[in-house]
């Protein structure tokens, strides 16, 4: 797994005397594909909202490579540092197209005014040219972004983030309200992804955990319940009876 990017040790969040996390302690590897399933109330939004600073844990700390403390940075100081979010319904400039899409998301993730104001130079018009082809819009360059189907919206977003080349990105069920060809079409991407970035995907669609075939975290009540292969976790009896037995 190599080196550990992120590293959540005995957090704990509780909201009104209830422990929405209870001492929760998780490791991702650099270049990790990790799934986190669990039943609703789980604690797996929560988990999210303590990564990218949305929620300060009342204890327990929140390390993000050898010496970062995330749990002293407030959001944008979390995303500052490379650390993307995507949430579960699809957010993109409906009124733009896809190409005008990704060109906004590669220059403001360079940050200037004069960036985002200057024309782009080849270099960047191949990198959005080869985001296209990668996440399969290559023919929808000129579409209005509002005209392209769910699962074409969840792409370009997901295109969108990556174009800012984050060191660690959080997906909240990207598969969700996708037809059975768009679910596979997104395992192939997210394959292709393995390795080269570092991702945690919150997931409710079995086969589409099946089908990443990475490790799998379950949360249940704000702890890992446990974790390992699919076929691993599926062979525990609580986790069965818990969140796949229903
Ligand atoms: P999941 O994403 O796994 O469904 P959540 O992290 O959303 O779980 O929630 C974990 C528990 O914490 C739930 O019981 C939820 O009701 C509670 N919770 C989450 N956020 C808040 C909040 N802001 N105030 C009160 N309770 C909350």
């Amino acid at each position: 797994m190599g080196d550990t990017l992120l590293y959540l040790e005995d957090v704990t969040v509780s909201f009104d005397g209830f422990k929405a996390l209870n001492a929760l302690s998780l490791a991702i590897g650099k270049g990790e594909m990790r799934t986190v399933i669990g039943p609703n109330g789980a604690g797996k939004t929560t988990m999210m909202d303590v990564i990218t600073g949305k929620t300060r844990p009342d204890t327990g700390r929140v390390q993000f490579g050898d010496r970062i403390d995330l749990t002293r940075l407030d959001e944008a100081a979390v995303a500052n540092l490379g650390i993307g979010r995507k949430f579960q319904k699809p957010t993109v400039f409906e009124n733009l197209t896809v190409f005008e899409n990704l060109e906004l998301a590669l220059k403001t993730s360079r940050g200037t005014f004069a960036t985002l104001m200057a024309r782009l130079d080849g270099t960047a018009l191949r990198k959005i040219d080869e985001m296209l082809a990668l996440i399969g819009l290559g023919g929808h360059k000129a579409r209005s972004a509002g005209a392209l189907s769910h699962g074409q919206k969840q792409w370009l977003e997901i295109g969108m983030l990556l174009l800012a080349e984050p060191q660690l990105l959080l997906l909240d069920e990207p598969v969700a309200g996708m037809t059975d060809i768009e679910t596979e079409q997104t395992a192939k991407l997210f394959k292709e992804l393995a390795g080269s970035h570092t991702l945690v995907v919150v997931e409710h669609d079995m086969q589409f955990v099946r089908e990443l075939g990475v490790r799998v975290t379950v949360l249940h009540e704000g702890s890992v319940l446990a974790e390992g292969s699919l076929d691993h976790v599926q062979k525990n009896q609580r986790v069965v009876d818990v969140y796949l037995g229903r």
